[in-house]
């Protein structure tokens, strides 16, 4: 029912004039969520909360057929706001109207609503697409993997933009239900817990949910011929498997590590705590990648990755970024260390636990393996620039830094730290700054000097800095720790 309102000629008059006012005061959302490496990564103006994805996938021609439901919330007054996609959209619907819609930018989707989104309202979106994701690229790249049975999302920092519309930044984490459709004997993996499989009409259809908030980036889909295996962990999560069957070879050493995978994530507890998700596991595709990725719940590993033999290093790798990465997320993208230093570290303690070189032998052997001119050391962990953000130096000078701290603050404050971290910012963000802080809190020492030394100066830490890590003195190099090639066999982490 519409009522007329009958007002006073003034009060009429004012409320016109606040008409055009109030409307100037919703504004676009901005095209990138602030990102100091990548400006146009992510978006502002709005948070999202959930992802509901409906794929339809068809492995020989790459056409992929979706409607993407996002559940967000806005965080501004918005007269329009931004996906970052890269597929051809048909319609968009915001809180059930439709919305125009256009694309900027490398992989912008900009959607004007019907009518301006009020500052914390909570909004539905609906994207309607389909697309051959091989045939977009943004940058001149793409992370999509085509394999000869389907293809695979699993790339960092970028994958979605190929697969789901998103604000695509580790800043807005969110829970997902992803369902695709794929012909009947082929398989579709996921990040989380399979809800649900039903083969019909020739097609089956598979449900993922993630039910703890998940960064895009984390998100994976891989479509293919896959042997699936399945058990519980001592402590009881469920584990999922996947390996395609098309790894040839590198077959068993493949099933051989990442078989590993729950007696891994029981031992990694032990040092970082209870494990933050309802599942776990891990997928090795059949793509011609090198690297594997830490996605939430279910990492991605390159076949290449076991074509030495087993690895369970990566394993261990891949899966202590489920506390340092994904349960803990980088809140921009310089903060990379506060991942990878981690994921390093935890695989010198496994070579420490498996009696294959103790933390500090390795310590001592990446110190001394690289002189003073090797430019190594040029490279800033703590915050190395977007065109060094996965090289060596954010590993090995990485892990290197924490073997510091760890003989600065002593092995009472430093493991408590290890493990009150994920849970201190469980679920949440946080940076390189808010390591440091947390650090110093834990163990009542002053820490500036010591972060500045290993993670933001340009140069080898020289002798002071040396004996506060207790870096072997000895002239002769530290003969290599017997883990060491299995740790470097996972160097190969990122690759477009
Ligand atoms: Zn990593």
């Amino acid at each position: 029912m519409h009522r007329r309102l009958i007002v006073p000629s003034v009060l009429a008059a004012s409320l016109l004039l606040a008409i055009p006012a109030s409307a100037a005061d919703f504004k676009p959302g901005a095209p990138g969520i602030g990102d100091s490496y990548y400006p146009a990564y992510g978006n502002g103006g709005y948070d999202v909360s959930h992802y509901d994805l409906r794929l339809r996938y068809q492995p020989d021609t790459d056409r992929l057929d979706g409607t993407a439901t996002l559940l967000a919330k806005t965080t501004q007054d918005l007269s329009r706001f931004n996906l970052d996609f890269l597929l051809d959209v048909s319609e968009v619907r915001v809180n059930g109207a439709k919305a125009s819609f256009a694309t900027s930018g490398q992989h912008e989707l900009e959607i004007t609503p019907a009518k301006p989104l009020a500052k914390g309202t909570s909004v539905t979106v609906v994207v309607r697409y389909s697309g051959v994701p091989s045939t977009k690229t943004a940058y001149g790249f793409s992370t999509w993997h085509r394999t000869p049975d389907g293809a695979v999302a699993a790339d960092e920092p970028e994958s979605a933009w190929w697969w789901y519309p998103s604000n695509d930044h580790p800043l807005d984490k969110a829970t997902y239900d992803v369902s695709v459709s794929v012909p009947d004997g082929t398989q579709a993996i996921s990040n989380g817990t399979l809800q649900s499989q039903s083969s019909k009409l020739g097609r089956t259809t598979f449900n993922w949910r993630s039910n703890k908030p998940q960064a895009t980036y984390l998100t994976t889909l891989a479509v293919g011929k896959f042997d699936i295996t399945t058990g519980t962990t001592d402590s009881g999560i469920p584990v999922v498997n996947a390996y395609s069957k098309d790894l040839g070879d590198n077959d068993g050493a493949a099933r051989a590590s990442v078989e590993r995978t729950g007696e891994v994530v029981d031992w990694l507890s032990g040092y970082f705590g209870p494990y933050p998700f309802s599942a776990v596991g891990g997928y090795v595709p059949n793509t011609t990648t090198g690297y594997a990725l830490e996605t939430q719940t279910r990492p991605f590993y390159s076949q290449k990755q076991f074509a030495s033999g087993s690895n369970v290093s990566v394993v261990v790798h891949e899966l202590a970024h489920q506390w340092y990465g994904d349960d803990v997320s980088l809140k921009g993208w310089k903060d990379i260390w506060i991942n990878e230093g981690f994921a390093r570290y935890a695989q010198w303690l496994w070579s420490d636990s498996e009696g294959e070189g103790t933390t500090q032998e390795l310590a001592d052997y990446v110190y001394a393996s690289h002189p003073a001119d090797d430019p190594f050391w040029t490279i800033k962990p703590g915050d190395p620039g977007a065109e060094n953000q996965f090289e060596l130096p954010v590993y090995d000078r990485g892990a290197l830094a924490i073997q510091a701290l760890r003989n600065d603050i002593g092995d009472d404050a430093f493991f408590a730290i290890l493990k009150g971290w994920p849970q201190d910012h469980a679920y949440g963000n946080a940076s390189v700054a808010d390591f440091q802080k947390y650090a110093e809190k834990v163990s009542g020492k002053p820490l500036a000097g010591l972060f500045d030394t290993w993670l933001f100066q340009p140069v080898k830490p020289a002798t002071a800095a040396k004996a506060q890590a207790r870096i072997a003195t000895s002239a002769a190099t530290p003969a290599q720790p017997k883990s060491w090639k299995q740790i470097t066999a996972t160097n190969t982490v990122h690759e477009h």
